[in-house]
């Protein structure tokens, strides 16, 4: 089984040019979907799962983004709501915004307790223990891309990651959406059917 949000290898760049238009800058030849619904340029990826070889490293801009924005979950697909829970590295959990329980922010998206399981086997950064939240508030918090910087010579690209409310969203291609999980409880592993959490 194959994660949702998974890239596959035929899931290639394709070639764009980024110019600057209206004070932001925008796809040469943009269509209506190289945009979130606030606006957010996002990175350009074929669509194709499940054609050509996993590549369970990477994630799809669009995959990711849409299981973000819909709570679907990131093994199956399936919609959460209120059931989504949330798995976290101890590595992740550690560097949460403040002590517990402080909001968490994470590029990971949702699990449906179907799939908890699955994720302690199919997720190399859960393999070293992890957490399972379980929020009641979940509220877009950052993004993750390329920030471009207008010079004289012309755009200048930067990996970075800027809060989803910063006004140089404008100048980025986003890549993964990052959320913020508030108020939320801890939910033991034997209570979502996973017998060994710690010893994979
Ligand atoms: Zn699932």
């Amino acid at each position: 089984m194959v994660p949702f949000i998974t890239a596959w290898s035929s899931e290639r760049a394709p070639g764009f040019a980024v110019v600057v238009r209206d004070g932001r800058i925008a796809y040469a030849d943009e269509t209506k979907r190289d945009r979130d619904g606030s606006g957010v340029l996002w990175t350009r990826k074929v669509f194709s799962p499940g054609v050509g070889v996993p590549q369970f490293k990477a994630v799809h801009p669009l995959r990711q983004r849409r299981a973000m924005e819909r709570l679907l979950c990131q093994v199956c697909a399936k919609p959460c709501d209120k059931s989504a829970v949330w798995m976290l590295s101890q590595r992740e959990y550690e560097s949460a915004e403040g002590p517990w329980p402080a909001p968490v922010m994470t590029a990971h998206p949702p699990l449906c307790p179907g799939c908890v399981e699955r994720a302690t086997r199919l997720c190399p950064h859960l393999r070293n223990g992890y957490v399972i939240l379980r929020p009641d508030r979940i509220a877009p918090a950052a993004l993750t891309g390329v920030l471009y910087r207008p010079t004289p010579l012309g755009l200048t690209p930067t990996a970075a990651t800027i809060a989803y409310d910063d006004p140089r969203t404008r100048w980025m291609r986003a890549v993964q959406l990052h959320v913020q999980l508030k108020d939320y409880t801890l939910v033991h592993p034997r209570d979502m059917n996973v017998t060994s959490p710690q010893k994979r």
